[in-house]
């Protein structure tokens, strides 16, 4: 039985934001973290193999710099980890991703009982589109917002958040489910895991790797396979300082602000 978990490694969006003229962002000039809802996942990956003994699998796509978070991963206790890395890959919206991931994961194989889970959303894209759409292309059932997860032989137990309160499900496996921060606690790396993920292989899936999947094809995967573009991206302006009225006058001097701006 396998749990295999789906990370992203992301700018760190509360330092600077850089793009490139084209509009994407400039990853290179940005601090990287991994995803924080991608460490729910891998720590609910964590708790099934504390659980069964099963073995978790990380799986990322991205640039080689990818391999120092897949190496946190491994001392965090996940048992292999696969960077899928290629120029081919390069420039995918969220429909080639999937594509690529699923086809990633169809390398590592999927058993009877297997689980794959993923981040709810990514702080970069912010879509959370990547996990459905995985599901969606290997055709597995899914439960997306889990906030509570558990496992009884072949069935999952999950509770799914919505805005307004909660609904419970049961879903079969092989299942993908999608994490929220509300899920669990992720742990931190331990001293032995450390010491022990410098040992450990980071296997490359490249564009050779996995092109003979039907799922990739040039005109499904990288900018030319991406149905979407990004037409433009900013940061939008800062908003100016707001302004403290005071005393016992505080409320005549805020209609006389309001009636200025007609909005009285
Ligand atoms: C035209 C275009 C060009 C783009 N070019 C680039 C580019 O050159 N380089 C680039 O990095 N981005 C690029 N992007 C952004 C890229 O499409 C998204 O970052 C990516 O598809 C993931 O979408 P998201 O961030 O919204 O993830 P979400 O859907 O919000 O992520 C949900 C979950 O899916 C999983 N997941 C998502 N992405 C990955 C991943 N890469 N590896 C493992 N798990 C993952 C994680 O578990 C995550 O929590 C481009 C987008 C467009 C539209």
């Amino acid at each position: 039985m396998k749990a295999i978990v789906c990370v992203k490694q992301v700018p760190d969006t509360s330092g600077k934001v850089a793009y490139k003229p084209d509009g994407t962002l400039d990853r290179a000039s940005m601090d990287v973290v991994t995803n924080p809802d991608d460490l729910n996942a891998l720590e609910a990956a964590l708790e099934l193999k504390d659980a069964t003994g099963c073995e978790v699998v990380v799986i990322s796509m991205g640039p080689a710099p990818a391999e120092g978070m897949l190496r946190e991963l491994l001392a965090r206790g996940a048992d292999r980890a696969i960077l899928v890395s290629g120029r081919e890959f390069g420039g995918s919206d969220t429909f080639a991703t999937s594509q690529i991931l699923a086809a990633a994961i169809n390398r590592v194989g999927i058993g009877l009982e297997d689980v794959v889970f993923c981040g709810r959303q990514a702080i970069d894209g912010d879509t959370a589109q990547v996990g459905p759409q995985i599901a969606e292309k290997l055709h597995l059932p899914q439960v997306s917002y889990a906030a509570a997860i558990k496992k009884e032989g072949n069935k999952l137990t999950v509770k799914r958040m919505l805005e307004d309160g909660f609904m419970m499900l049961s879903v079969e496996t092989p299942c993908l489910i999608t994490c929220i921060k509300e899920l669990n606690q992720p742990r931190y790396m331990n001293i032995k895991g450390i010491f022990e993920c410098f040992n450990k292989q980071i296997e490359i899936f490249d564009y050779d790797a996995l092109k003979d999947d039907p799922l990739i094809e040039t005109d499904t995967i990288g900018l030319k396979g991406s149905p979407t573009n990004v037409f433009k991206a900013f940061t939008p302006p800062q908003k100016g300082a707001g302004a403290m009225l005071n005393g016992d006058d505080a409320a005549v001097k805020l209609a006389s602000i309001l009636a200025e701006k007609h909005l009285i």
